[in-house]
């Protein structure tokens, strides 16, 4: 550190803690300094005194850890806020429950407004069979109903909304979706995948101003349990317009890195006019394709058929010769893709279609990577492949997964985070959320233990593939931030990159795991500003 920059004193200095960098040159600190939105220095208690000028706000750690920011790799932003805003059905455990507050939200709301909800899991239920529209019909109080399944891939409509999407027995399966249908061949009220659309299409776009405001609620939601950047997994033209607004009026309050929906006509015009940046706080570089379904509504592309559905091997959402085309301008653009891809199948398809392409140092992603066969594993660090992974989801469909494709399968593929870091395979972590709780806390405890929240099963889930907390926290800093082209400016904590930061009241590299469990940030810090305290 040069003189003549020790002259100057800090804004903030964070004293009396553990600081865990994640930086090898300097693994560990006891004091941090931060200027403007960057740290200036790391060092010992001791030595922290030069950089306290008069007006320096100085926070006595008090024996507190103090880690990089989290990154979350794969969240879906206005959704999030969105799930603050509608009702809210996750951890619902039978259909009863979910009716009683349908009936509640129909009989407060106005006109012919929509009732909205998600986060429904039949999985969770007794009953654990699909419900059907008519089981809406008698709570809805004549409102159109669209309640989505946990997993974003299914929708719940009741037989207004149907009427409105003019759904009927004559309506065929678009590509790459299914209407689930009864002997007569009526549709029942479950839409599966490209099948949503039929009746999503019918509700009204977001205003500039509710994205807006739903972005400042799962930026609060966000900050509060630690995460500093969000990469969006799919935005909108309507997304991006909004938060380029919160960055020109600095009411951004979490970094945001999208990936531009596809397939659409901004997503065709960005192709041509390649990334764009807006500053520190929001990069628009990569772009979210969606290969196939989810485990959870059969829709993962299986090269197998499904050992509970059999005959089923799940849908594709792109044929290879229109995504090869996509991929090819993304290429050309300098553009980073970013594909779901769930089952065997899919995975297989976007290795073989990045082989192709040649995607070396281009960092481009499988978003999930859940189930991959046995041959595939290495071929993620061969074509130098991030697999953008999040960990919630392996503790969250332990409990059927191999109900849905047997135990040699998912022994083999499901969730091997161990088999891909072997390859040395980087791994960005994530939540999924609204799927999945954006808790980056619960995706390290998961990473870490393969257990639930209960501890079961004790020791994990298929074990041979639980992380070291080292590796874990690598997902949801260093690894997330390199996963963005981020990890000049963040993902450790060193002197001259951006002062993103959470200060814990306990060190997450030596607590019990279960106190993971409800761990909350006293503070997280981004760009210097201290924008979530806890009370
Ligand atoms: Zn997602």
């Amino acid at each position: 550190m040069a003189w003549a920059d020790k002259q100057q004193s800090a804004d903030l200095v964070l004293t009396g803690g553990t600081i865990v960098t994640m930086d090898a040159s300097m693994p560990s600190a006891e004091a941090i300094a931060i200027r403007g939105d960057k740290i200036v220095w790391l060092g010992k208690n001791a030595e922290s005194s030069h950089w306290i000028g008069k007006s320096t706000q100085v926070i006595d750690l008090k024996g507190a850890s103090v880690f990089p920011g989290l990154i979350d790799s794969h969240a879906h932003i206005t959704s999030l806020g969105t799930s603050h805003v509608t009702i809210d059905l996750v951890g619902t455990t039978d259909l009863e429950s979910v009716l009683t507050k349908v009936r509640e939200r129909a009989a407060a709301s106005g006109g012919s407004d929509w009732v909205q909800g998600r986060g429904w899991d039949q999985n969770d239920w007794p009953e654990k069979k699909f419900p059907t529209a008519a089981d809406l019909d008698g709570v809805s109080n004549g409102h159109p109903v669209f309640l989505e399944r946990i997993d974003g891939h299914a929708a719940w409509v009741n037989s207004a909304a149907m009427q409105l999407a003019g759904l009927s027995a004559a309506t065929k399966d678009p590509e790459g979706g299914k209407l689930l249908r009864d002997e007569q061949g009526n549709p029942t009220g479950i839409l599966v995948d490209n099948a949503v659309e039929l009746v999503a299409s019918k509700m009204k776009a977001l205003s500039k101003q509710e994205i807006i405001e739903r972005t400042k609620l799962a930026a609060q939601d966000a900050l509060s349990k630690g995460i500093t950047m969000i990469q969006d997994a799919g935005s909108s033209q309507g997304d991006i317009e909004a938060w380029r607004e919160m960055v020109e009026k600095n009411e951004l309050p979490v970094r945001i890195y999208s990936m531009v929906w596809m397939p659409s006509d901004f997503g065709e015009a960005y192709l041509k006019g390649g990334p764009k940046n807006y500053g520190t706080y929001l990069d628009v570089r990569s772009l979210k394709l969606i290969l196939d379904g989810a485990m959870g509504s059969r829709g993962a592309a299986m090269l197998e058929p499904y050992v509970d559905d059999p005959g089923n091997k799940g849908l594709l959402m792109w044929k290879e010769p229109d995504m090869m085309r996509v991929l090819k301008a993304a290429k050309s653009a300098g553009i980073q893709v970013c594909i779901h891809a769930i089952g065997n199948r899919a995975n297989r398809m976007v290795l073989d279609a990045y082989e192709k392409i040649g995607v070396k140092g281009l960092r481009w992603r499988i978003e999930h990577a859940q189930l991959l066969s046995p041959q595939d594993i290495p071929r993620f660090a061969q074509l130098d492949v991030i697999a953008s992974m999040q960990p919630t989801h392996a503790t969250s469909d332990m409990p059927w997964y191999a109900d849905r494709v047997g135990q040699e399968r998912t022994k083999a593929g499901a969730y091997v985070w161990r088999n891909l870091l072997n390859y040395k395979t980087i791994i960005a972590g994530g939540s999924d959320a609204p799927v999945e709780d954006i808790n980056p806390i619960w995706g390290l405890y998961s990473a870490i233990t393969r257990e639930d929240h209960d501890g079961k099963p004790e020791g994990g889930w298929l074990p041979e593939q639980i992380v070291t907390r080292e590796e874990a926290l690598r997902m949801f800093t260093v690894d997330a931030a390199y996963a963005a082209f981020r990890e000049k400016d963040l993902g450790t904590l060193t002197a001259g990159k951006l002062a993103d930061m959470i200060v814990m009241p306990e060190n997450l590299m030596t607590c019990e795991p279960k106190a993971m469990i409800t761990m909350r940030p006293l503070y997280t810090i981004v760009g210097g500003k201290i924008r979530y305290q806890s009370k």
